[in-house]
């Protein structure tokens, strides 16, 4: 089994390092929140008062920060404390020029690297199925392989350094736009008379058929699990929405690709966003298209 240092233990990596110590690791966490801490300890993390103490002895350290200019914090700082070959995994969803830093950072101190951000939210993080997208080298990422499997059902190596968080940032793009889309159909079958599940038989079995019409399902009704029939609580919540979507645009110019829907999607969220729904699912977007149809 294991040493790993796990450094963020919020509403993903608290449960991720729990689901490390059940598969019998031997997990040393640390968070800048002391009740984050005592919960880790309760699920059989050692609960370490700083970073440099979580890492002691470690073989493995997996990051689970907020953004980009935490992972680029925290990984300055661990580079300096780990030995050369610790393997170093960042989860956290962050910028591709900050992720592609972190790893040009672990090759300077001889450590093998991998990004690998994740989508299936609280409860993939819990129930430890958790999808992971993971950039970097193939000796490394089969290094790596089993530890993720104990967070996570479906592992895909995407290709080199960064290319994990180039697939996650890509694949919300297509989750932002198409639930705008989605959300459109409904607001104009309203308009038009159009039942709500009429739409759905239709566009579920019909070319309009998509994970944010089938599984997520806008309004309340056609899909009873979706957050709409629970006021819009998420699942995954606009501001995080939000802040892939502003990943993407950043990704978008920096590579120099035109992402036109990519862009009004980002520009929509942050509406919502800037209107106090930020903490509302976001798919609780077709609240604000409703508003801004014109009567
Ligand atoms: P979170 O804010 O709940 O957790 C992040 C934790 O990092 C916090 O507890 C914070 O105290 C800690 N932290 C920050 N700086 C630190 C430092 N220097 N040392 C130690 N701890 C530090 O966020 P989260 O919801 O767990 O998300 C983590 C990452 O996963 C984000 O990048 C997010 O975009 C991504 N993500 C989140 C979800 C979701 O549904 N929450 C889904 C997929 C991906």
């Amino acid at each position: 089994m294991t040493s790993i240092a796990f450094i963020g233990l919020g509403h993903m990596g608290g449960p991720m390092a729990a689901n490390l110590v059940k598969a019998g690791h031997t997990v040393r966490g640390c968070d800048l929140v002391d009740e984050l801490l005592a919960e880790a300890a309760a699920r059989g993390v050692t609960a370490c008062g700083s970073m440099e103490e979580a890492l002691q002895g470690c073989d493995v350290v997996i990051t689970m920060l907020p953004a980009g200019k935490h992972v680029m914090a925290v990984w300055t700082e661990l580079v300096s404390f780990v030995p050369s070959g610790t393997l170093l995994i960042d989860c956290s969803t962050i910028d591709i020029e900050s992720s592609r830093n972190a790893h040009e950072m672990a090759k300077e101190k001889g450590c093998p690297s991998l990004d690998a951000p994740v989508s299936g939210g609280t409860t993939g993080a819990q129930a430890g199925t958790l999808t992971f997208m993971v950039g970097g080298e193939a000796e490394t990422y089969a290094k790596a392989e089993a530890i993720l499997q104990t967070m996570g059902k479906r592992i895909v190596h995407c290709g080199g350094a960064s290319m994990g968080q180039a697939a996650k940032i890509c694949n919300n793009m297509i989750l932002g736009i198409s639930m705008i889309a989605v959300s459109e159909a409904f607001v104009l079958a309203e308009k038009l008379g159009l039942s709500q599940q009429s739409l759905f038989d239709v566009a579920s079995v019909s070319s309009g058929q998509c994970w944010s019409l089938t599984t997520y399902c806008p309004v309340p009704g056609p899909v009873p699990s979706s957050p709409a029939n629970q006021d819009y609580q998420p699942g995954f919540a606009t501001a995080l929405m939000l802040k892939d979507l502003l990943l993407s645009q950043d990704a978008a110019k920096m590579a120099g690709a035109q992402t036109p829907l990519g862009h009004e999607a980002a520009a929509l969220y942050q509406r919502f966003s800037d209107a106090g729904a930020g903490a509302k699912d976001f798919s609780a977007i077709i609240q604000t298209l409703r508003k801004e149809t014109p009567e």
